[in-house]
């Protein structure tokens, strides 16, 4: 009943987070009912997000620049580094506007479930910028789950020769707790009442 071209279309949407064949159904169906003021100017956006968008050889942010427009603002705090998981961590701070460090996005967390060890996140990295004697605080805003958490100690332990001071997001983050799913407000409060790692420990 359906043609192949439509439902490959439907197919594609279901694959979004968030969406599965109902939603994409709903999708599909919506666009091409709106060919001239949804699907062509969308259409327009994603070749346009294709070819330009990069990943930030420094921090891991998503721009059309490398190094980032955040990397590259000379009104942000070399001194500090925000270390977290995801750009949508990035997006969910900066929606704050309560940080004006610098960011390091590792790219998800250590998982023995899912065999992700140190060498698959952007780690080795984040240590080579921490030697950088301008660097003087490392923030880790990782999830307050077991694996965030677990990563959090991790890269305490990697920074330990580093010359830094490590502190982690405080009181507000719930256990469990997503940065991204977080309201601002929330974010903020962590962010400001952050507390210092025991490197030894
Ligand atoms: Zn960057």
């Amino acid at each position: 009943m359906i043609g192949p071209e439509i439902k490959e279309l439907i197919q594609m949407f279901a694959k979004l987070p968030g969406l599965g064949p109902r939603s994409g159904r709903r999708a599909a169906l919506h666009l091409i009912k709106h060919k001239e003021s949804l699907m062509k100017p969308m259409l327009q956006s994603l070749t346009t997000a294709a070819d330009k968008i990069v990943t930030c050889s420094q921090c891991g942010n998503l721009d059309t620049q490398s190094p980032c427009g955040l990397c590259n603002d000379p009104r942000r705090d070399t001194s500090i580094i925000c270390v977290i998981e995801d750009v949508a961590d990035l997006w969910a701070l900066e929606r704050t506007a309560s940080f004006k460090g610098q960011y390091h996005i590792i790219g998800g967390t250590l998982s023995a479930l899912d065999g992700i060890g140190p060498e698959d996140l952007r780690i080795s990295s984040l240590i080579q910028r921490a030697q950088n004697p301008e660097v003087q605080e490392v923030i880790l805003a990782l999830s307050a789950t077991v694996d965030g958490q677990t990563t959090a100690h991790y890269i305490a332990d990697a920074l330990s020769h580093a010359n830094v001071q490590i502190t982690a997001l405080a009181n507000g983050v719930p256990i469990g707790g997503e940065l991204d799913y977080l309201d601002d407000g929330t974010i903020s409060t962590a962010l400001n009442a952050r507390s210092i790692i025991d490197k030894a420990s």
